[in-house]
């Protein structure tokens, strides 16, 4: 469970987020929505303690983030970037590994698991393992860095603005390909994105940001049928 208790950011001295109350179960995809600079990243990025609260805390499982080993954390949470996150004169099955690795996991269990899990998103091993990120396109390389963040099955998954870069069919099908690992993995999942029909298809819960306040949680029907503010209802 994540919980943002009042959560306030300010960078030298402007306010970019206030009032962040919410809590994320365990295994839920919850959506942040909002504009360009709405604080959406901020609030992502404090889940990993790569930011810190200003004001208020952000607890995992009942612990203060501020509180937690972050190394621990890390690699614990995976985190999930536009394209273009790999390493470029990494391997597919190097950039698959590199989590695995720092968990200590052996050569061949590591070799096991992403064979399995490169297969099943429709990379072959044999054909995509040896392949420079180079020679991939956009949507095989946000897959093999979904892999990455996926492979040692952390319990929480942050996703940056994933497919923006993507053309409109590779985004429906990794849309499609998350709704499904989501579902077969059991983890949570919290998914930033400025596109609302994005928000609406994958998420169980809907958190609409504008200008650092929330204006409305909800499930898609909510959010969509009943919006709280005039800004949510202009959205649609
Ligand atoms: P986008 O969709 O454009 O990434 P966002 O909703 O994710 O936007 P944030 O990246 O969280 O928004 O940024 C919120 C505000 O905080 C913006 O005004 C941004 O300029 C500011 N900001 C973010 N990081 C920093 C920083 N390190 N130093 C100063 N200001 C920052």
């Amino acid at each position: 469970m994540i919980e943002f208790q009042n959560v306030g950011k300010s960078y030298d001295g402007k306010n970019v987020l206030s009032g962040a109350n919410f809590t994320i179960e365990d295994g839920e995809f919850f959506v942040l929505v909002g504009p360009s600079g709405s604080g959406k990243t901020t609030m992502l990025r404090m889940i990993n303690g790569l930011e810190a609260p200003t004001d208020g805390d952000v607890r995992i499982n009942g612990r203060r983030v501020a509180d937690t080993d972050l190394r621990e954390l890390r690699l614990n949470t995976g985190y999930v970037l536009q394209t273009g996150s790999l390493f470029p004169n990494l391997t597919v099955l190097q950039n698959i590994a590199l989590i695995a690795k720092m968990k200590k996991w052996d050569e061949s269990r590591i070799e096991e698991q992403a064979r399995e899990l490169l297969d099943r998103v429709g990379l072959p091993y044999d054909q995509y393992a040896q392949r420079m990120p180079a020679d991939l396109s956009g949507g095989e390389a946000q897959r093999v860095g979904i892999l990455r963040a996926l492979i040692t099955r952390p319990d929480v998954i942050l996703m940056d603005e994933p497919f923006s870069a993507l053309d409109p069919l590779s985004r429906t099908q990794l849309q499609d390909l998350v709704k499904m690992l989501h579902e077969d993995f059991h983890v949570t999942v919290v998914f930033v994105t400025h596109d609302m029909s994005e928000a609406l298809k994958l998420a169980d819960r809907v958190c609409v940001v504008h200008n650092g306040v929330i204006e409305q949680i909800g499930t898609p029907d909510e959010v969509k049928n009943h919006a709280a503010t005039g800004f949510v209802s202009e959205l649609f």
